[in-house]
């Protein structure tokens, strides 16, 4: 990286920073050659080229709050997170937002407050999570059911590749190999890619399809760093609608809440979280306190939204006649819904700190075709049980996406 001159000082190899940008949230300890803090976006794009000459790796940083090592590499550590932070231009008649790759998601939503908009995908590190990472991850949330992935909000990406070409995706970006390429494997792409909306691991090939019409900045988003660097991102923005209903379901078990997602779903609920009586025990022993809950053992909390009171009423009313629960309630008082979804969210937080033995990240999510759920949820707890392993499910039911840390025997294995 001698090749630097000026920019010689954006690079730090002290035992120090390697030490610091060597974790994310993953259980991975990798030490990088060196870590770049670059200024702004030509400095970003000087730095990639110069790593590329010298051969040495290059991993890509936001805030380094992913779970599987994604956020860690032997060579290059770029972070993004530390200057990259412009919101170049908000456009409320496109809903659409430009921004540099480092900028936080709640930054993001503070400015778009005035103007009633926001990013949709919401996971809960937005409080520091990067919109660079968001992409990176196609990171999604709890109402990702309403507003999408982060791939269903990309329009366009800026990103220089790995032979240090600076890249426009967007609608109208052509790239013949890859179109070959796709063309050659049509079949395996519209078969096994994109069947559900949760499968987000590994490329994301489908978005690349003729009757897709091939959207490479969608296809970009999920491919974690690997297929170049993001300099600039244009992303769509949605409306709140003014009012929302949560709607409180009990089931004898969390499969079986599971085996009701199908006939759910049809509703258009916003967001669909599933939950069981360990989790609520485990926010009951910690001491927060505990809503009353409707009848069962497993439950499901779904929001609506709409703009219309009355109509959100009678659709919710609609659902809980739809639905197998053996006891649910329309929650009309915000309070109430807030108690309510406060269990889930404090639930999530002491999932993976809560069983007598420590439980591992890296193994905590799992993505299931949503009618295949119940099902899902019986098998896995037969296989924690047959192996003497515990863990607290939960999730996001309407996407088919299951959390859960498990107290693996690390140690002794
Ligand atoms: C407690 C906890 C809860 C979480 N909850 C959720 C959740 O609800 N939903 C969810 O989807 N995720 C969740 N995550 C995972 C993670 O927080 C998100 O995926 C987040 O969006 C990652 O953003 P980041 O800025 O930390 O990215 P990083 O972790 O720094 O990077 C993420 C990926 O993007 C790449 N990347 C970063 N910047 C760029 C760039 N400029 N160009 C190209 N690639 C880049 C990185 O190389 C990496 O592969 C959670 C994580 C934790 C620890």
């Amino acid at each position: 990286m001698t090749a630097l001159g000026d920019l010689a000082d954006r690079i730090d190899d002290t035992a120090l920073t390697r030490g610091i940008y060597s974790t994310d949230a993953s259980l991975y300890r990798v030490a990088p050659v060196a870590v770049a803090i670059p200024k702004n976006t030509a400095e970003l794009v000087t730095i990639v080229r110069t790593a590329l000459a010298a051969e040495l790796p290059i991993t890509s940083r936001g805030a380094g709050t992913s779970c599987a090592g994604n956020a860690v590499g032997p060579g290059l550590v770029i972070d993004c997170a530390k200057h990259l932070t412009k919101i170049i231009d908000i456009d409320p008649q496109r809903k659409t937002a430009t921004i540099e790759p480092g900028v936080v998601q709640a930054d993001l939503q503070t400015a778009l407050t005035k103007f009633g908009l926001r990013f949709g995908p919401d996971p809960s590190t937005s409080s520091r999570c990067t919109i660079g990472g968001m992409i990176g991850n196609n990171a999604c949330g709890p109402r990702a059911l309403g507003y999408g992935r982060s791939a269903d909000n990309v329009v366009e990406l800026k990103i220089i590749t790995g032979t240090g070409e600076e890249l426009v995706l967007n609608a109208d970006t052509k790239l013949p190999e890859l179109q070959r390429l796709v063309a050659s494997n049509l079949g395996t792409i519209r078969t096994e890619f994109g069947t559900f909306s949760r499968q987000v691991s590994g490329y994301s090939l489908e978005h690349l399809l003729p009757e897709n019409n091939f959207q490479v900045a969608k296809f970009f988003a999920g491919s974690e760093g690997t297929l170049g660097v993001i300099t600039q991102a244009t992303v769509n923005l949605v409306a709140d609608a003014p009012h929302k209903l949560t709607l409180a379901l009990g089931y004898p078990t969390m499969a079986d809440a599971g085996d009701d997602i199908a006939n759910l779903l049809q509703f258009s609920p916003t967001a669909c979280e599933g939950l069981d009586a360990r989790i609520v025990a485990v926010v009951r022993r910690s001491g927060k306190p505990v809503h009353k809950l409707t009848e069962g053992s497993g439950w499901m909390f779904l929001e609506i939204v709409g703009t219309d009171t009355a109509e959100l009423i009678s659709r919710g009313e609609a659902i809980l006649t739809q639905a197998n629960a053996i006891e649910s309630w329309i929650v009309t008082d915000q309070d109430q819904a807030d108690a309510l979804w406060k269990i889930r969210a404090d639930g999530a937080g002491l999932a993976g700190v809560s069983l007598p033995n420590p439980a591992y990240g890296g193994w905590e999510d799992a993505a299931v075709p949503p009618a295949k759920l119940g099902a899902y949820l019986r098998a896995f707890d037969e296989l924690l049980n047959r192996y003497e392993l515990h863990g607290l499910p939960y999730g996001h039911f309407g996407e088919g996406c299951i959390h859960c840390r498990i107290d693996f025997p690390l140690d002794s294995a």
